[in-house]
């Protein structure tokens, strides 16, 4: 492909870009295609000779967009967001055309300063402690990973590093039992052994229990297990609860433990006031991660991840061969030193063209817009008979099931609400997930897409509506 072409195609990928962003509320929400479907269409073989773009972008639409799950639909309510918007995309053209690496200040000064600056402004936005410094991480799950590992460090003196898990080997990390996965492979990769990570009780609300992570601390102490580490969730994946902040941050201060706060899905509600309730307790925590990527309409992936001792970061991650030694070293942030990765993508960018084209206000007003029609949604299924809250609503997730009053056999209402969740994302018109409260299945309904409106819930509030009555009358 030559120039020429290239700004042909690119013009017409922009069209279809701008069509199907458009009318991405009629495809199927949920894929429909079979196990393999895919895979048994596709040429066992790659082409010998190049083939002409019309071709690609041909079999791009008709085999490949069938088997895509449509996360920027506007009825997509499942696990949580991965949001994209306009300016997004844009920088992100732009940031696939520019293709640098991001390793180091001097393989681009720009790419560093920016996020330098950018995690800056989230720093005030969110009302996070002034003095942190941050990085863009690829994922939540890496930025944990990164947390666990500098704890690691700090408490073995930099000594796994430099010489294996020698006489360590018992150390131990904390979080509840509704914590996100990503912290059981962290401890995994970290080499501290599943078995050291510890899972305290949580509430009624599903939040983690102050008193049982201090019993937990001191039982280990008291058998010679040495905490190094707490992970507190603000906003659990399943149901969105939120640990007590302040409490954890004091037993971590009495035990010196390393607080972890994971608000992967939660942080981005920090940026309205209302809602820094949940950082109360902040000023002592080590680390801190919360993904833009989810529920701030920037493309995956973008994760900001903050640390209160930056130095601490710095020693656990430094490398330095000869052929990265550069000049500048010292006066300027080398991200390959704040996380596993060495190449970088550019992805302060993105970033910045959304925190600048939307406006903090901007941000503020659609988070706002989505909580309200939430807030209807939770209204709505409050008032019906038949249905009911699994949890208190958290900002703009709703976990509720169906539940007929003369029915109170738990296996069968799992079992009813597993068909109806099934029947519902099979039609294509709306896709949701579940989770499981305290052992109850339990439909969730994140209301956060870039391009939701309140007709989206209305409409799919009554399809679940139907569908349950459609499959209560047939097990009933
Ligand atoms: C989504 C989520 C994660 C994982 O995020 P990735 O960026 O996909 O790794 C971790 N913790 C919580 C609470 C989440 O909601």
């Amino acid at each position: 492909m030559d120039s020429k072409s290239f700004r042909e195609n690119a013009h017409r990928v922009v069209d279809w870009m701008a069509d199907y962003l458009e009318n991405v509320e009629k495809f199927p929400v949920k894929s429909q295609v079979a196990p393999r479907e895919i895979f048994d269409r596709l040429p066992a073989e790659a082409p010998q000779e190049g083939e002409s773009f019309d071709t690609i972008m041909e079999d791009f639409t008709t085999l490949i967009v069938p088997g895509i799950t449509h996360w920027q639909s506007p009825k997509f309510f499942a696990y949580f967001p991965a949001n994209s918007s306009y300016p997004s995309v844009l920088a992100e053209m732009l940031t696939s055309t520019l293709a640098a690496q991001c390793m180091i200040w001097d393989t681009s000064p720009a790419a560093a300063e920016l996020e330098e600056k950018v995690l800056n402004w989230l720093k005030t936005m969110l009302g996070l402690p002034q003095s942190w410094n941050g990085a863009i991480q690829d994922s939540a799950s890496s930025a944990t990973l990164v947390a666990v590992l500098t704890a690691r460090e700090k408490y073995s003196l930099y000594n796994i590093n430099e010489h294996g898990f020698k006489g360590h080997d018992n150390y131990r990390i904390y979080c509840s039992t509704e914590t996100h996965s990503s912290v059981e492979k962290a401890v995994k990769i970290a080499g501290l052994g599943r078995s050291n990570l510890v899972k305290i009780d949580v509430d009624h609300q599903l939040a983690m229990v102050p008193e049982k992570l201090k019993e937990a601390i001191e039982r280990d102490i008291d058998e010679g297990n040495r905490p190094i580490c707490v992970v507190a969730a603000l906003g659990t994946t399943g149901t969105v609860a939120v640990d007590p902040l302040h409490e954890l941050a004091d037993i971590c201060h009495k035990y010196n433990v390393w607080l972890h706060v994971d608000a992967a899905y939660a942080g981005s509600a920090l940026i309205l006031p209302e809602y820094r309730w949940m950082i109360d307790g902040i000023d002592s925590v080590d680390s801190f991660v919360f993904n833009p990527h989810k529920w701030l309409f920037t493309n995956f992936d973008c994760s900001a991840y903050f640390v209160r001792d930056k130095e601490a970061l710095l020693q656990t991650f430094e490398i330095l061969p000869e052929y990265l030694k550069t000049a500048s070293r010292g006066q300027v942030n080398d991200y390959r030193d704040w996380g596993v990765q060495l190449g970088r993508r550019f992805r302060a960018l993105k970033l910045w063209f959304v925190i600048r084209e939307y406006g903090v206000k901007g941000l503020q007003a659609t988070l706002k817009h989505h909580i309200h029609i939430a807030r209807e949604m939770e209204n709505a299924v409050l008032e019906h008979p038949d249905f009911e809250l699994m949890t208190q609503r958290m900002l703009n997730v709703i976990c509720f099931r169906y539940h007929p009053r003369e029915c109170n056999d738990i296996d069968f209402l799992n079992k009813m609400n597993e068909k109806i969740l099934q029947r519902v994302n099979k039609s294509g018109k709306a896709f949701l997930t579940h989770t499981k409260v305290r052992g109850q299945y339990t439909i969730r309904m994140v209301i956060g897409q870039t391009r939701v409106e309140k007709r989206h819930v209305t409409e799919t509030w009554e399809l679940l509506q139907e569908t349950a009555q459609q499959v209560g009358d047939v097990l009933l």
